[in-house]
């Protein structure tokens, strides 16, 4: 999976403010009293790595890691692993605390974790990238576990990180353990329908909201930034149910087609130049700030945190964002996005694809059993339809942003279970 870093200034606020603004604003309208806060603010547990790594030149490097528990209070912890150069406390941090919201806001068994490495990925070799993930999984051999804390791909990683990860875990004990990890290639104990499940559950989710706001799916227009596993899939998907992909961005270049960019075509042109965009000749080039401001139906940020910001807020115009991204808005950006009635669909649901096909894999890990693409598909749909409704029905009860209702549900089935399996 390539690190679809959008080329734009990334805004250099704190993610887990950002994230904690929103919690409070919901644990006020639930009146959770203040024990409770207190024990969900913060993560569960924090743990940082150092660990040195044998380069193919002879060297060593020593890498910084983090993982970190938000909380196990719905079940095992559950989320991704970033490689990337600015992974941060504050980011690894927010990234956990929505993995737990974002498990409890689709009903899915799990708490909350994420896991990163301070890494560009793109400059080490296959072999180095093994060796790196092969040494973050012993630095944290006694945190992981099936049912204790499960990984997953993010930024920077993919199927390859995740096989390394469970036949390093695995070796360490002694036997095969495919549950340790989701997100694995399909030979290695992966489930189908996994890679493209993120992406495909923003395409679902962006129907919605379209239906939503009474706009005709067919020929709607999207811009979508990141071009990454989880962009390219709601382009192609999108792009697939009639809608007009008209701009596209990743961290080299950003294009626009006013009739539509031929997204299958930019998706060979993409795998044949290093999974970049750069220099693609069938759309004109613009600049990565322009793509968030077009005059769009609907604006899908597939990169980063804090690209939506009190900066830019009020130059959007698109009628919907769809959340691809983990914290793409900011919380001061919330505020202006509501009073221009625009509509968004908020990260822990519109990205929950990746995670609920997780579940999936987990499952028939446990269960040593192999779904079939259909079942993985319908099964995705299902529970992203219920979810979707339950997070609308919920902001029109308590008059708030679906945001804000997506919280409030995660929060109630959180703080509603008093035990935590730490
Ligand atoms: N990294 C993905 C996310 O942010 C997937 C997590 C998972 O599958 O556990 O949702």
């Amino acid at each position: 999976m390539s690190s679809p870093l959008a080329s734009i200034d990334i805004f250099s606020g704190n993610p887990y403010e950002s994230m904690l603004v929103r919690f409070e604003q919901a644990a006020e309208i639930l009146d959770l009293p203040e024990d409770t806060r207190e024990k969900l603010r913060k993560p569960a547990k924090q743990i940082q790595v150092h660990f040195s790594v044998l380069l193919d030149n002879g060297r060593e490097r020593t890498f910084e890691g983090y993982r970190i528990i938000h909380s196990t209070t719905l079940g095992p912890s559950k989320g991704g692993i970033r490689y990337d150069i600015n992974v941060n406390l504050n980011e690894v941090k927010a990234l956990a605390a929505w993995m737990t919201w974002k498990s409890a806001v689709v009903g899915l068994p799990f708490g909350g974790a994420k896991g990163g490495i301070v890494v560009d990925p793109k400059k080490y070799s296959k072999t180095e990238l093994e060796r790196l993930t092969r040494g973050y999984t012993k630095a944290l051999i006694d945190i992981f576990g099936p049912d204790k804390d499960v990984p997953a791909p993010d930024l920077g990683t993919g199927a390859d990180e995740m096989g390394w990860l469970m036949e390093e875990f695995s070796i360490l004990h002694g036997k095969p353990i495919y549950a340790v990890v989701t997100g694995k290639h399909i030979h290695a104990g992966g489930s189908l329908g996994r890679v493209e499940a993120t992406g495909r559950g923003v395409s679902i989710v962006t129907l919605l909201a379209l239906r939503k706001k009474g706009i005709d799916i067919s020929g709607a227009s999207v811009a979508i930034q990141g071009f990454g596993n989880v962009g390219l899939h709601a382009a192609h998907f999108l792009h697939q149910h009639g809608l007009k992909v008209v701009a596209v961005s990743d961290a080299s270049a950003a294009f626009y087609h006013p009739e539509g960019i031929d997204i299958d075509d930019l998706i060979v042109y993409s795998r044949l130049n290093n999974d970049s965009i750069r220099n693609y000749p069938n759309a004109g080039a613009i600049s990565g700030k322009k793509l968030l401001t077009l005059p769009v139906d609907v604006l899908i940020p597939a990169a980063k945190e804090d690209v939506i910001t009190q900066e830019n807020a009020d130059e959007i115009q698109a009628k919907i964002i769809v959340e691809a991204a983990n914290g793409p808005t900011s919380s001061e950006a919330d505020e202006i996005l509501d009073l221009k009635d625009i509509l968004v669909v908020p990260d822990i649901l519109a990205n929950a694809g990746g995670v609920i096909v997780s579940y999936f894999e987990w499952l028939q890990n446990s269960n040593n059993e192999s779904w079939s693409i259909d079942t993985v598909n319908r099964e995705l749909q299902v529970f992203l339809e219920s979810s979707f409704q339950n997070v609308f029905t919920e902001a029109s009860r308590y008059a708030v942003s679906p945001r804000i209702a997506a919280y409030i549900i995660a929060l109630s089935r959180v703080a509603g279970k008093k035990r935590s399996i730490l």
